[in-house]
Formats: structure tokens, sequence, C-alpha cells
């Protein structure tokens, strides 16, 4: 059994949304640009990628007034070739949940298992009226993907540990990632955007349930505290400044 060695973040560039929705109904009226980005996980096992950030092209037809910014370089392919990968190298990818902003790059991955919550599939095909916007890239559904779909907690591979996470969506998960010689990493996704949210138990205005969404920001911190993990926020412009960006990675 031998842990990952190496977590690098790909950039896939960023959005803007209205700072209520980032800190659910406070804050009306202040557009926030924020970040996107994917976590690419080196393991003895494989090379394991969990989420894919977003699309440009389905971004500027469904969702054009999140004024996305995205070079070519933050694309998914090209994030890969900077740390010496192709896409149909990737042999695992996990989506944490299936919102345009975390699959827009799956159909590049030809050659990975996809895994996802079995709900979250489920309702990503047919979402909620509220829900629509959020799934409205479908282009990770195509003939050639290969699902996994997954339920409750579980272990991608020695070290890469997922935990159920829902209340953003139906299905999300969030991913800690063992290594030797450092703190664990925790990836808690959308269960909470920004270290002062997170402070506050305070989920994105995004939401399939908000009751479950509060246990689940509960359940990371209490999960960090027993692992005494890192934690990465997913959409903090502030935050996201001072991480490391691939080629450069955690070890
Ligand atoms: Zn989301």
């Amino acid at each position: 059994m031998a842990k990952a060695t190496k977590v690098r973040l790909l950039d896939s560039g960023t959005l803007v949304i209205d700072q209520s929705h980032i800190t659910w109904n406070v804050g009306c009226g202040t557009p926030v640009r924020f970040p996107v980005y994917s976590v690419l996980v080196e393991h003895p096992d494989g090379l394991i990628m969990f989420d894919t950030g977003y699309d440009l092209d389905v971004v500027n037809e469904f969702l054009p007034f999140e004024l996305p910014e995205q070079t070519e370089q933050q694309t998914v392919p090209a994030q890969l070739e900077l740390c010496g990968f192709k896409p149909d190298d990737v042999d695992v990818l996990v989506n944490s949940h299936l919102h345009f902003d975390h699959c827009g790059g799956n159909r590049h991955l030809t050659s990975a298992t996809v895994w996802m919550h079995e709900l979250e599939i489920r309702e990503a095909r047919s979402p909620e009226p509220f829900e629509r916007l959020g799934y409205a890239d479908k282009t990770w559904d195509h003939a050639e993907a290969k699902f996994n779909l997954i339920s409750g907690d579980l272990t991608v591979a020695d070290g890469v540990h997922l935990f159920y996470t829902p209340g953003h969506t139906i299905g999300h998960y969030s991913m800690l990632v063992e290594m030797d010689g450092r703190k664990p990493l925790m990836f808690m996704a959308d269960v909470s955007y920004t270290p002062a949210a997170y402070a506050a138990d305070q989920q994105a205005g995004f939401h399939n349930d908000p009751v479950a969404g509060v246990r689940s920001i509960r359940r990371i911190k209490q999960l960090v505290k027993e692992w005494d993990a890192e934690v990465f926020f997913t959409h903090d412009m502030d935050v996201f400044g001072t991480y490391k960006l691939a080629p450069d990675h955690y070890a």
C-alpha cells in the first residue's frame, strides 16, 4: 500500500456571481469574481482527478452573465500538459457534484472511469426546476462515458478518501488526500465557498437541502480536526492566490 505522491491544482479560470450566492442571502448586489479549479492526484495506483472545471462554450451559451474568463492555458487538456500528462492518462475521475463548473472538462478524459454519487447523476439528468441552470452542462453525459455510481463514504485508492457531504447538491462528495510526510489535504468542493463562510457555518445560496448542507459543513470541520487536515477552499479569490498552482505541486 502506498499513498499519493503529488497533488496539483489545475486552474480553470474565473466566473462572477453575486455575493448573496456565496453567503446565502447576505450581500445582495455585490458582484464577486471567483476562481474555479480541479485537483489532480498522482497515486501509485493511477492518476486521479477530482472535478474538471467549466467549459467556456457552455458557460457562454447558458450562463453568459457569469462573465467567464478562461484562457486556452486554463482548459483541462492544457493544464494536464503543463503537468506532463495527456487527458487519456487520467484513470479515475471523481466529480464532487455535477454543477457546470465542476464537470466542464469531463468529456476530455476519454480513458477515465467517472465516479459520482448515484443520486447526483439522477438529479443532474432530471433536475428540480431551481437546479436547472446549475446542471446546465450535459457534456459529461455521453455514450462513451464509463460511470461508476457510488454512495456513502469510500476510499478510491490508498489514502484517497471520499466523504458524502450532501446539501449543496443531493450527491455531493468531498475528498481527503493522505500523503507521506505532510498533513492530509481536504478538498470540500462546494460545501462552503470561502474561509469566512466556512467559519460561520454558512453555505452557498445554491443548495438542494440547506439543513443537510449545514450538517455537512460541521462534518467537514469534524473530519479536519480528526485528520489534522489542511483545508482547501474552492471559490475564494484571496485564498486561491496563496495556493500552489500546476505545474507546482503539494507533496
Ligand atoms: Zn456547486
